[in-house]
């Protein structure tokens, strides 16, 4: 997912793995810690922290790894809202580099790299859970949407509540929440960066492929296809999944979109350049 550079904070932290720089935003935990607390224990921010932190991470890996194929240096930025990858330059938001030079094919493999990332890593940890004797059951909640529960052994299900804020988890809540938070994140969230909807990575393997079959209208088709999947996914949250947070999210980057159209029609801000 691609958004704004924050502004720094006394937390940021800075690392490099397989020599790509990666910069960890202070921000980066306000959403780890508040699924946390909606679990009911403050231990629990703490697996969301990791889990997310592993899963973000991993997802730029993908999209940073294809984009070195390509020839470009890459660096990493986890923010707020998730991540981004992009070109190692200081001034790479003005500057149409080699990332802005990839087109075509190229361009759709560093966007799906992300989410191929984040489904390998999620394969894995099912993997695990099996090699541990444990099971995982995949139902389609509405008949489309995925969903499954962890089981300790196949068959029976991993039923405790969890415990109230005085009471420590136990090591099996403990694993239990480790394993439901990595596939939640790997899995729902690789789907949702795979809708085609700008910013998100399916947003720019749509407007490639658009853009290929029709150069004329295709990047203009390719917002409105963001308009009506955003603004559908947005009626969605609200009425069917009851997920607020997604839903606010997906109207907002319809709007966006819906905005761009305008500005490419040379109505409002902007005046026909964008
Ligand atoms: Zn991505």
């Amino acid at each position: 997912m691609l958004l704004s550079e924050p502004p720094p904070t006394p937390l940021d932290f800075e690392f490099d793995i397989f020599r790509i720089p990666v910069r960890v935003s202070g921000l980066f935990w306000i959403l780890p810690i508040y699924f946390g607390l909606q679990d009911q224990h403050l231990i629990y921010a703490i697996v969301w922290a990791l889990v997310m932190f592993i899963a973000i991470l991993v997802h730029e890996l993908g999209h940073a790894m294809v984009m070195r194929r390509y020839g470009i240096s890459p660096r990493i930025e986890l923010i707020m809202m998730g991540g981004f990858a992009t070109e190692n330059h200081r001034d790479v938001w003005r500057s149409s580099g080699g990332l802005g030079s990839l087109s075509g094919l190229p361009k759709i493999l560093v966007s799906a790299a992300g989410p191929a990332a984040g489904f390998c890593l999620a394969a894995i940890v099912i993997g695990l859970v099996v090699l541990m004797g444990g099971w995982i059951e995949f139902q389609f909640a509405y008949g489309f949407f995925p969903s499954w529960s962890v089981e300790l052994e196949k068959g029976v299900r991993f039923g405790r509540e969890f415990p109230a804020m005085a009471d420590m988890p136990t090591n099996t809540d403990m694993i239990y929440q480790l394993i439901s938070a990595s596939l939640f994140v790997n899995i729902y969230w690789g789907i949702m960066n795979l809708m085609p909807v700008d910013p998100l990575d399916g947003g720019s393997i749509a407007r490639e492929i658009m853009m290929k079959s029709d150069p004329v209208s295709g990047l203009k088709n390719s917002l409105w296809l963001g308009v009506f999947v955003g603004g559908g996914i947005a009626v969605l949250g609200v009425f069917v999944l009851k997920a607020f947070f997604l839903a606010i999210m997906f109207a907002y980057f319809a709007f966006q979109s819906w905005q761009k159209i305008q500005r490419m029609d040379g109505k409002g801000f902007g005046g026909g350049r964008w």
